[in-house]
This record gives structure tokens, sequence and C-alpha cells, in this order.
């Protein structure tokens, strides 16, 4: 089936789908993403997700490239013409084409707009799932403006990179102090041997994670202990627990960091119920 990409204005198959090699995404990393989940054909937590994106664009200065009930359809479409019926959606602003020079482009040039959607394999995420992942910890190398969702991931694709030819699956940076800011593409999470599930606060050092926030208001409607602090890898090892979160993900589990597994390095209780349930608390467009 041919794949159908959303490019300024136009859907096209994606082998015949490009952008301009003067795009300032293409040139600069000028730009930002979103991705957001899709379950039964619909877009999971759209909402939240285009407010993130909003706040990416306006710290960047880049104009939002449509009213956001456009945006939606736009995404519907694209979801709808891909036959995705679990998987990922992704969109991509840039700051548009305009002859190379790192100063913005007069107010006249437009954005650029790509969306793309594809199915994920549920069995194959289930089974990861079951099995929980690896990580390996890596220092925090990227700029301090991470919450700005950038295009701009060279210190992720090489973190990642790390973490796949350690046998791992995801890499967790650790910042000057000791402390685990996040993951290379999910926020990182751990649960004490009491019952409290923790993650660093989206203050500063990471990406405020649509799936965190939804996790965050999970916990308290099911009564689970939480805790907004850094913590350490070595606390980490010493966790009954340890999970990931992102939107291609939701809540994955963590069962080995740097080799070390965490608590009896089966996924945890929690991190299984919290995967199971969440979808309670995301909404659906
Ligand atoms: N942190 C980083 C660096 C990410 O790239 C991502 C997702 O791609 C996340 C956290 C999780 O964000 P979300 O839950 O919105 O997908």
């Amino acid at each position: 089936m041919a794949r159908i990409a959303y490019v300024n204005g136009r859907y096209q198959d994606l082998r015949d789908a490009s952008v301009n090699i003067e795009d300032r995404g293409y040139q600069f990393a000028d730009g930002v993403y979103e991705v957001c989940e899709v379950r039964g054909g619909r877009i999971v937590d759209f909402p939240r997700h285009m407010g993130r994106l909003q706040r990416s664009l306006s710290e960047l200065r880049i104009a939002l490239p449509m009213p956001l009930s456009a945006l939606l359809i736009v995404l519907r479409e694209v979801v709808r013409r891909n036959r995705v019926g679990y998987g990922i959606v992704y969109l991509q602003v840039s700051r548009g084409v305009a002859r190379r020079d790192h100063g913005f482009p007069p107010a006249s040039v437009k954005p650029s707009i790509v969306v793309t959607a594809r199915p994920l394999n549920f069995a194959k995420n289930q089974d990861t799932a079951a099995h929980g992942i690896k990580v390996i910890t890596h220092p925090e190398n990227r700029w301090p403006r991470v919450a700005i969702k950038t295009v701009a991931l060279l210190p992720n694709v090489l973190a990642k990179q790390a973490a796949r030819e350690h046998g791992a699956y995801e890499a967790w940076y650790v910042d000057g102090d000791g402390y685990v800011t996040e993951g290379a593409s999910s926020n990182a999470w751990i649960v004490t041997r009491e019952g409290r599930v923790v993650t660093r606060s989206a203050d500063s050092g990471i990406l405020a994670g649509i799936t965190r926030a939804v996790l965050i208001e999970a916990l308290a409607a099911l009564q689970l202990r939480f805790e907004e602090r850094p913590f350490t890898p070595q606390e980490a090892h010493g966790a009954a627990e340890a999970f990931v979160t992102a939107s291609s993900q939701i809540v994955m589990p963590v069962v080995a960091i740097d080799g070390q597994r965490v608590g009896d390095g089966k996924p945890g209780r929690i991190a299984r119920r919290l995967r199971e349930e969440f979808h309670r608390f995301s909404c659906f467009s």
C-alpha cells in the first residue's frame, strides 16, 4: 500500500514527497515537531500535543502554519489515507524556505509543514513491554533548551546509537550533578521500594512529555504516591522498578541500567499496571 505524506498543502505519495533543499529545517534544523500516538484510528491527546507545539513554535518565533482545527483535519486525513489503526502520526514545522542565511528570513516566508503517519506493530510492542527494555547512561551533552521539541536531535541520535551498540534500547542522560535528566526519546521514571513513583520536574533538563503529564494525572486518580524530583543512576539501580514514557511507547518497563538489573530484573507491577490503564486517562480526537 502506498504511503501518503502531507507536504505544504498537498497529499503525496511518500516516494515523491520532498522538501526544498533550502528549507531551513534541512539546513539549520530550524524547526519543531510532534509525535502523537494513534489508537483505533484516533489521535491520542491531540490538544496537549498542540499546546506543546505552540510553546515550541513561540520559543523559536515561528508562526503556526494553520489553525489547530485545520491541523487536526490534516492529521486525521494522513492517518486515514495511510490506514493507521495503531501507530504514530508525525508533524514537523520549519521556518520555511529561504536563501541560506543564519538570521531569520523575511516575514513573508511561510513556515513549511510536513505530516506523515505509519502503523506500529502492536503485538511486537506488547512483547517488548512484557520483557522490558535495557538502558545505558550517557553524559548530558545537549543544549539547555531541551523543553523545545526541536528537530535538532543529533545528540539524541548519537546517544540512541550508543545504546544500540551496547545492546540497549534507550540512553538516559546524566547531568553534571549526577542526576538522570531523561532518555534520548523518552522521560525517565523509577518506583522506589516504598512504592513511590518518581520522575524529574519538568522545570529543567527535560522535555515536558505529554505521556508524562497524562501519567501524573493517572497516578493521582489511581491513588499512587508520586514524587517529582531528580534521581541518580545509583538510586535507579536500587529501585523496585524503572520505566520510560513516550507517546510511541506509553509506559515501557526498564529491567536493566548499564547492565545491572533493576528490582528483580522483570517488568515491575506498577509499570505494568500504568501501561494497562494509561488510555483511560488520555483523550482521543
Ligand atoms: N523526552 C524526549 C527527549 C523525547 O524525544 C520524547 C518523545 O519523543 C519524550 C521525552 C516523551 O515525550 P512524549 O511523551 O510527549 O512523547
